[in-house]
């Protein structure tokens, strides 16, 4: 474990009032902003006096004053020198990968990764002729054998979606070192648990959807790592950030920034509660898989990577074999027991429950689903924290017992 706290590191990053001594930054909508020379703007179109060089703000696509703040905090809690917010998780993937990779290049991925990144990477990348070799994220020396030439990029998950297997990121960061590659990590399923970039990774990248704003109720994503690597994707000229145009709006980076000092808190308690539940869900003999288990595969591994006093997370799959057998399971945790909701997504402060291989995860064929282990009665459930735990465990004991184990 490493004693690095990042709500610690989050609470010393600079804070910023409203000009009117409001306790909360102020939520600045402007599109675009005023110059008091001409000669301002073209410095700032070239790249010579943007704000963080003491400089001007421009147009809110580029920079805005209220996402900034939201910036800042991510890459105090990220420990990267910088880090950019933009309108959702796969933006956030899709620009970075294309920053870095063009046509004809080639990135070694983990084979279970989140449906969405698997489509982008071996439907959409495919036809721009940037190619992906997908490979098994517990063993890293697969990693190193499926470069070749023309890669650019290893990508992980620290925790992989569904599967939850567990991305080796140090031993990535090697291979990716040794090769002058760049190591991105999706970290969505563990914020402040894991810290990928000091353990190596070159660039973070989160769906802020989940767990980090926690509330359900807004779409967004972040890119954490070097400045030098956020000003490329900021570029007026080739910025994919910049050009594309995923733009978080201010209104929607001020809702995060509230929530972000309850981050710890609440990754802490959907810790505490899905272990809890884990180890009474093995007691019964129930298929289930959850990194704080010592039954996970990579359980001693995951140790050695998580920041002390955050736990394992929030997620927890349970193996019911067969989708009528999830189906029935599903069922009765929200319609009878009101243990959680059917609802595909994760981090929200309620439980939600999803079928992976017939949701989250349907983008990726049979073959694969069946190479990763992904059974078709595979249920992803993210734990909430609402209600007592001990009515919720008994909730689940109920539901388990009558669809499971009679
Ligand atoms: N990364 C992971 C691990 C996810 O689970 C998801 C969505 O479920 C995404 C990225 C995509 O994020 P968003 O829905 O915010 O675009």
């Amino acid at each position: 474990m490493n004693n690095f706290s990042p709500e610690q590191s989050l609470s010393e990053a600079k804070r910023e009032f409203d000009e009117h001594g409001g306790v909360t930054p102020s939520i600045s909508r402007s599109a675009t902003f005023t110059v008091m020379e001409p000669g301002t703007m073209p410095k700032i179109f070239e790249g010579k006096m943007t704000p963080d060089l003491g400089g001007c703000y421009l147009y809110s696509r580029h920079f805005n004053p209220t996402v900034n703040v939201l910036d800042r905090y991510l890459s105090a809690m990220e420990s990267t020198q910088n880090a950019i917010s933009t309108s959702s998780g796969m933006s956030a993937i899709s620009c970075s990968l294309l920053q870095i990779c063009k046509h004809g290049d080639h990135i070694v991925a983990s084979n279970t990764v989140y449906g969405g990144t698997y489509a982008l990477m071996a439907e959409l990348f495919k036809e721009i002729d940037i190619n992906v070799t997908f490979v098994d994220p517990t063993n890293p020396e697969a990693f190193e054998k499926a470069i070749t030439p023309k890669t650019k990029v290893i990508y992980a998950e620290t925790i992989g979606n569904p599967t939850l297997k567990i991305a080796d990121i140090r031993k990535l960061s090697e291979i990716s070192k040794n090769h002058n590659l760049k190591l991105l990590i999706d970290n969505t399923f563990c914020p402040m648990i894991v810290s990928p970039a000091r353990l190596g990774a070159d660039v973070v990248v989160y769906s802020m959807t989940k767990f980090i704003n926690g509330a359900g109720d807004l779409i967004a994503g972040s890119i954490c790592s070097t400045t030098d690597f956020i000003n490329k994707l900021m570029d007026t000229h080739t910025g994919r950030v910049m050009l594309y145009g995923p733009t978080i709006d201010p209104r929607v980076a001020f809702d995060i920034i509230q929530r972000l000092p309850h981050l710890s808190i609440r990754m802490k308690e959907h810790s505490r509660r899905a272990l809890a539940i884990s180890e009474m869900l093995e007691s019964m003999n129930v298929c289930v898989c959850y990194p704080g288990l010592k039954s996970h595969p990579q359980h001693e591994l995951f140790t050695s990577m998580i920041n002390e006093g955050y736990g394992y997370g929030g997620v927890l799959t349970i193996d019911c074999k067969t989708q009528e057998k999830a189906y029935a399971l599903m069922s009765d945790l929200q319609n009878v027991e009101k243990f959680g909701l059917l609802a595909v997504s994760l981090g929200y402060f309620d439980t939600l429950i999803s079928c992976s291989s017939s949701s989250t995860s349907s983008e990726m064929p049979e073959s694969e689903k069946d190479e990763i282990g992904l059974s078709n009665g595979l249920l992803r459930i993210s734990i909430g924290l609402t209600g007592s735990l001990e009515a919720r465990m008994d909730q689940i004991k109920r539901s388990v017992t009558k669809t499971l184990l009679s």
